[in-house]
């Protein structure tokens, strides 16, 4: 399986910027086969950026999409119309989910529309402070994933990412608020369990599970060799290009 490195910019960086982050990144990334890395920049820069990307070496994520192909929506932009310009969309970021107020149920249209849309959807699920401190993190993971995949069929399942990404663990600067190696491998079990449970064995060993949370250069070694881990969902880090390409140097180290 190929590894995933995934840049989330949130709303970070102008069109200009963008274009020239991301020059600068296809200039020094060579051509891994089995890394499949991914930038998400903001809504706006997506169109100018799908004509200046080479998807031999970087692909396109939108951040998020809405769920409806058309219609009186104003201010939204559906996944039909990012049809063509990206290849992965972010849906259900902890952030849009506590700031935007996206429940599971709204997500989960989000997901079968990408994926109507030829578009793989990355599905970020991740249990806040609280719910790990009150030990309800199994049934939070249970609950956004099993809300998340409700429309997806057994034939599409293979067409899905998910991300796991603790909120607590998220732009994150302490070691106390950091993921330890063996807290991700507990709950990316319970994610694979969960996946078994509903689309069968084969499935739950196939779909590509990304973990998300401070990932720095320092510590995507620890976090990439993680019993079934698949990659990594970066914010922070993947601002600062040396650091990217520092994760994406590690990534290729690690899966060769
Ligand atoms: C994120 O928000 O998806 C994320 C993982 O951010 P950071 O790497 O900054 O914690």
């Amino acid at each position: 399986m190929k590894t995933y490195i995934v840049g989330n910019w949130k709303l970070n960086f102008t069109v200009g910027e963008a274009s020239i982050y991301l020059h600068k990144l296809l200039k020094t990334l060579p051509n891994y086969r089995d890394i499949e890395v991914v930038v998400a920049p903001s809504t706006i820069a997506l169109q100018p950026l799908s004509l200046q990307v080479d998807r031999h070496k970087i692909k396109l994520s939108a951040q998020n999409g809405f769920y409806r192909d058309y219609g009186a929506f104003t201010g939204e932009v559906s996944f039909s119309q990012l049809r063509g310009i990206v290849d992965y969309s972010i849906i259900g970021h902890s952030e849009r989910r506590n700031i935007l107020g996206e429940d599971d149920k709204m997500i989960a249209k989000k997901v079968a529309a990408a994926i109507r849309n030829r578009i793989t959807p990355i599905l970020c699920i991740g249990e806040t402070e609280s719910e790990r401190a009150f030990g309800e993190t199994a049934d939070v993971i249970r609950d956004q994933l099993t809300g998340g995949l409700s429309e997806v069929s057994d034939d599409d399942i293979d067409k899905v990412i998910i991300a796991y990404e603790p909120v607590w663990a998220i732009s994150s600067t302490k070691a106390a608020k950091m993921a330890t190696p063996d807290e991700i491998a507990e709950v990316v079990k319970l994610i694979r369990k969960n996946l078994k449970d509903i689309y069968g064995a084969k499935v739950a060993e196939e779909v590509p599970v990304l973990f998300g949370g401070s990932v720095k250069p320092s510590n995507a070694g620890a976090y990439l060799t993680v019993p079934g881990v698949n990659g990594l969902l970066i914010g922070g880090a993947s601002l600062i290009l040396s650091e990217f390409t520092d994760i994406i140097e590690t990534a290729k180290r690690v899966s060769s």
